[in-house]
């Protein structure tokens, strides 16, 4: 019998049938492993009434109470990460290490909402005029939605859904369809770490459950991470219906390799940050560019570590990259290959045919030197196994083309020149960047956004933005009579 996955609502399973489900993958194998409950328009008013239900709560919660009840989550998550990442693998097929490596990066976020207490203070300015007090206090918003990628079932959630809590706020988590076992495991965590019933919620389901939060009118805001095509939709539609929105889109990150770079450094970073978790990463490195008159040579020391990586189920320790996430995203990715070879690019390593058995979702890893900028293999985010060259003339060439491109999520340089560094720091048109450093998430104490196309809204994702986004200010004038009230007297007669 297939394991079924349902929606969590108020603190439990919930026991209704579903009127459709989707199918969950092994991608390794192909096989069905679960089928997960859709939710209808009925099971979105249920959630966000749970949630609201519990808002009024959770909201009066000491923050003393609250910050416990993260501390706790903070140890359980700490002490079950091996099980969260092992869910991981087996619904999305990253190796193993690279679904701990999502797991650690997440528990910072819960790590930094800890400190709810210390973030959540406001100002205070005594006698802005005379006798009077002026003060700032922020507030939660209400419930607010989540809605996440497949490609950090355990991660992503974890940017958004921590602050949220610690601040106050009520959640209706929706996690990505494709991988859906993380988020459920996260909420039974939560509620084991004390979390109160119907203050997390979590709606599994596709576009009519996206579009039940955006248009609910007791949802308060929405945090998203998916493509650019839907991020733009739900921004356009969430801040039409009024409601606060971050919406975070694709990428096609530029890593600019200058002459005077460490190239052995710089083919172990194009290898990790272009095939780690084949591809599927928001911060993958899909473009190299290298800078005249290199190409050639570090085209091939990254063909050399290309042919080195093992391909294998994630669960195998001798694992370095694992499937596509389902078969209909690797016949996607698969259809680059076939239009770079037709647009003229140079297939210098071709993963169509990686040489494993069974009916798992593989791809090996694919590299095209001379790719130009009117290729869909530079053009499109193809969110998997494939790697494109583009060779620039010069540091301004290089600098052109990834200001160019309409994605500014992440970008690096790799250069020995700390002057040329501070020059792209300054001048490259893309929110994170990395200097020698491949994948330049940023650490959770500071925020998580790309430029352009790859973010809608003006708050970036957790840290000091997100609990910013997750609060509204209010800022209170006050006067009160000087002279003491007969009751202060009294009380100060009475030693009180
Ligand atoms: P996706 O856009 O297909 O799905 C994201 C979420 O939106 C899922 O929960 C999905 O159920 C929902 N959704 C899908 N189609 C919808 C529709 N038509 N209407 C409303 N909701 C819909 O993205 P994905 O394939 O799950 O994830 C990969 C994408 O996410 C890539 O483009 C990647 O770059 C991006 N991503 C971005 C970041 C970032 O921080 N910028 C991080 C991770 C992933």
């Amino acid at each position: 019998m297939t394991n079924r996955i349902s929606h969590w609502i108020d603190g439990k399973p919930w026991a209704g049938v579903a009127q459709r489900t989707g199918e969950v993958f092994d991608p390794a194998t192909g096989e069905v492993r679960a089928r997960v409950d859709f939710a209808g328009a009925g099971q979105v008013a249920e959630a966000v009434a749970a949630a609201s239900a519990a808002f009024p709560g959770w909201r009066d919660t000491s923050l003393a109470a609250r910050t416990r009840i993260m501390f706790a989550f903070r140890e359980l998550l700490a002490a079950r990460k091996d099980d969260l990442a092992r869910i991981v693998t087996s619904e999305h097929g990253k190796v193993l290490a690279d679904a701990a490596g999502e797991v650690g990066r997440a528990l910072e976020n819960v790590e930094y909402a800890c400190g709810a207490p210390q973030l959540l203070k406001g100002g205070y300015s005594e006698n802005a005029s005379r006798g009077v007090d002026v003060y700032s206090i922020a507030q939660p918003l209400g419930v607010v939605g989540v809605i996440s990628p497949f490609n950090f079932p355990a991660m992503v959630p974890l940017w958004f859904v921590p602050n949220a809590l610690a601040a106050g706020n009520t959640v209706v988590l929706k996690p990505s369809e494709k991988d859906p076992s993380a988020a459920n495991f996260i909420a039974e965590l939560f509620a084991e770490a004390g979390l109160p019933s119907g203050v997390l919620n979590v709606l599994h389901g596709d576009k009519v459950a996206v579009d039940g939060l955006l248009e609910h009118p007791d949802v308060k805001a929405i945090s998203f991470v998916g493509s650019t095509p839907i991020a733009r939709y739900v921004y356009e539609k969430g801040t039409g219906a009024g409601k606060r929105v971050q919406a975070l889109g694709g990428a096609k990150n530029h890593m600019v390799v200058l002459p005077d770079a460490d190239l052995d450094a710089a083919a172990d970073a194009a290898v990790s940050a272009g095939f780690g978790s084949a591809g599927e990463r928001c911060m993958a490195v899909s473009v190299v560019v290298a800078v005249d008159p290199i190409g050639d040579e570090l085209v091939s020391k990254i063909t050399d570590r290309m042919r080195a990586l093992r391909v294998g189920d994630g669960r195998d320790p001798e694992s370095e990259m694992g499937p596509l996430v389902t078969a209909a995203h690797r016949e996607r990715v698969a259809s680059y290959i076939d239009a770079g070879l037709a647009e003229g690019a140079e297939l210098v390593v071709d993963g169509r045919d990686p040489g494993l058995d069974g009916g798992g979702f593989w791809l090996g890893p694919t590299l095209f030197d001379r790719v130009r900028p009117e290729m869909s293999v530079y053009t499109d985010e193809i969110f998997g196994p494939v790697l494109s060259v583009v060779r620039a003339e010069d540091y301004d060439a290089a600098l052109a083309l990834v200001n160019a491109n309409h994605y500014g999520n992440g970008t690096a340089i790799f250069t020995g020149d700390g002057g040329a560094a501070r020059r792209f720091q300054n001048e490259v048109e893309v929110g994170m960047v990395g200097v020698n450093v491949p994948i330049p998430v940023p650490v959770g104490y500071y925020s998580f956004g790309g430029w352009k196309d790859s973010l809608f809204g003006d708050s970036h994702a957790y840290g000091p933005e997100g609990f910013h986004f997750f609060t509204r200010r209010k800022v209170v004038t006050s006067r009160w009579p000087s002279a003491p009230s007969p009751q202060a007297g009294a009380a100060s007669q009475s030693g009180v």
